[in-house]
C-alpha cells in the first residue's frame, strides 16, 4: 500500500485555517435563555425554527450511525452529495496546481466541481465492459493528483466496479480515493465498502438520501471516512450546512426502513422486467446489465428515439455524446405504471420504423 498523509495532502491554507466559532458550537449545554446569536425568539409563537440548528447535526448523525453501522465520527453530512464532492475539492486540491483523476464514462459533477475550482480533470477511459483500466489510471497519476473518483454502481452505465479494481486503486494510488455509492442499495448483497473503512485512510465513501431514499428534493448526501478527513471536511463547511427541516424530515425518513426496502424490491423487479421487454424490441441493440435503478441501453438512433419520446411527454436521458456511449440512452426504472407509459410508447416507436 502507498503511504498515504494527510496532512501532506492537505492545502497548507485550510491546514492553517482557524475555522469560524458558532454561538451554538461554543456553547453545548441547556441554558435557560439563550441570548447569544441574535435570533428572535419571539417569533417562537408561530415559528418552529427560530434557533440556529445544530451546526454537527447530532441525533440525525446518531441514526445514521445505526443504521450504517459506523461510528457517528465517520460521518459528514451535506447539502446533497454535491457539497461533500466540491468540499473535498477545495480541501486538497490547489487552484491552478493540482488535478483529480475520473474514470469515464462517469457522473458529470466530478468535473464541474473541478471546473469551478480550477482544478484539471484527467480522464481515463474505461474497457468495453466499463471497468477501469488500473495500470493506465495509475500511469496517469501526477504529483499533482490529489483525488480520484470511482462510481459504483456507476452512472450512467449500471455496473458495479470490480471489488479487486477498487482494492487495487485504493492502495496503488497516494491521494484520497472518493467511492460513490449512490446507487448502492440497487445492488445485490452487501456490496457496500463501508465495513472496510477502517483499513483504507484515503477511502471516502459518498451515499445520498436522493434515490433509493426517495428525498432528492431534501438535498442530503452522506460521507464516510476516516475521523480525520471528516475533521477537515467539518473544518471548512459553512457552519449551518444542514438546516434543522432537513435534519428533521430526514429523521422522519429514517423510521420507513421497511417501505424503503419494500420499495427497492420492487424497483429491481421492475428493472429486470423492464430489461426484458426492451430486449425484445427491434431497434434495442443491448441492454447493459444494471445494479443501479436505471438501465443503459443502446439503440440504432439514440436522437431520433430520444426526441420521439419528448413529443409523447416522455424524459429520458439521451448519452449518445457520452464516451463509450455512442446511441445510448438512459432510463430511470419507475413505478410500474410509469413503466408501462414508457414501454408502450416504445412499442409505438417500433411500429413507426
Ligand atoms: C444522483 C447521484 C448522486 C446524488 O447527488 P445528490 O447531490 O446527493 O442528490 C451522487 N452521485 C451520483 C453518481 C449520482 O448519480
Amino acid at each position: 500500500m502507498k503511504p498515504f498523509d494527510l496532512q501532506k495532502i492537505t492545502r497548507k491554507n485550510i491546514r492553517d485555517l482557524v475555522p469560524y466559532s458558532s454561538a451554538r458550537s461554543e456553547y453545548g449545554g441547556n441554558a435557560q435563555v439563550f441570548l447569544d446569536a441574535n435570533e428572535n425568539n419571539l417569533a417562537a409563537a408561530w415559528s418552529d425554527y427560530t434557533r440556529y440548528p445544530d451546526p454537527l447535526q447530532n441525533r440525525l448523525k446518531e441514526r445514521v450511525a445505526a443504521l450504517k453501522e459506523v461510528d457517528k465520527r465517520h460521518i459528514f453530512l451535506g447539502n446533497g452529495s454535491d457539497e461533500p464532492i466540491d468540499l473535498l475539492m477545495r480541501a486538497f486540491c490547489v487552484p491552478g496546481k493540482d488535478n483529480i483523476i475520473t474514470l469515464l464514462p462517469t457522473y458529470g459533477m466530478y468535473k464541474v466541481a473541478a471546473d469551478i475550482n480550477d482544478v484539471t480533470v484527467i480522464e481515463v477511459p474505461m474497457n468495453e465492459d466499463f471497468q477501469p483500466d488500473v495500470e493506465q489510471a495509475l500511469a496517469s497519476v501526477t504529483e499533482a493528483s490529489k483525488i480520484l473518483f470511482i462510481c459504483s454502481p456507476n452512472n450512467p452505465t449500471g455496473n458495479l466496479i470490480s471489488p479487486n479494481i477498487i482494492e487495487a486503486l485504493l492502495t496503488g494510488f497516494e491521494g484520497i480515493v472518493v467511492l460513490d455509492e449512490a446507487y448502492i442499495d440497487f445492488a445485490g448483497g452487501s456490496v457496500s465498502w463501508i465495513p472496510k473503512l477502517k483499513y483504507y485512510p484515503n477511502l471516502v465513501i459518498l451515499q445520498t438520501f436522493s434515490k433509493a431514499w426517495g428525498m432528492a428534493a431534501l438535498r442530503l448526501g452522506i460521507a464516510f471516512a476516516s475521523a480525520e478527513i471528516v475533521g477537515i471536511l467539518n473544518k471548512i463547511k459553512s457552519p449551518y450546512n444542514i438546516s434543522l427541516a432537513t435534519q428533521e424530515l430526514a429523521l422522519s425518513a429514517l423510521t420507513h426502513i421497511n417501505d424503503v426496502t419494500a420499495a427497492v424490491a420492487v424497483i429491481k423487479e421492475q428493472r429486470q422486467l423492464v430489461a426484458a421487454r426492451l430486449e425484445t424490441l427491434p431497434f434495442v441493440e443491448k441492454v447493459f446489465p444494471s445494479d443501479a435503478n436505471f438501465l443503459l441501453v443502446r439503440v440504432t438512433n439514440a436522437n431520433s428515439l430520444y426526441q420521439y419520446l419528448l413529443d409523447r411527454n416522455i424524459v429520458i436521458r439521451n448519452r449518445t455524446n457520452t464516451p463509450l456511449c455512442a446511441n445510448c440512452i438512459r432510463i430511470t426504472i419507475g413505478t410500474p405504471t410509469e413503466n408501462e407509459i414508457l414501454l408502450t410508447a416504445l412499442n409505438d416507436y417500433a411500429d413507426n420504423q
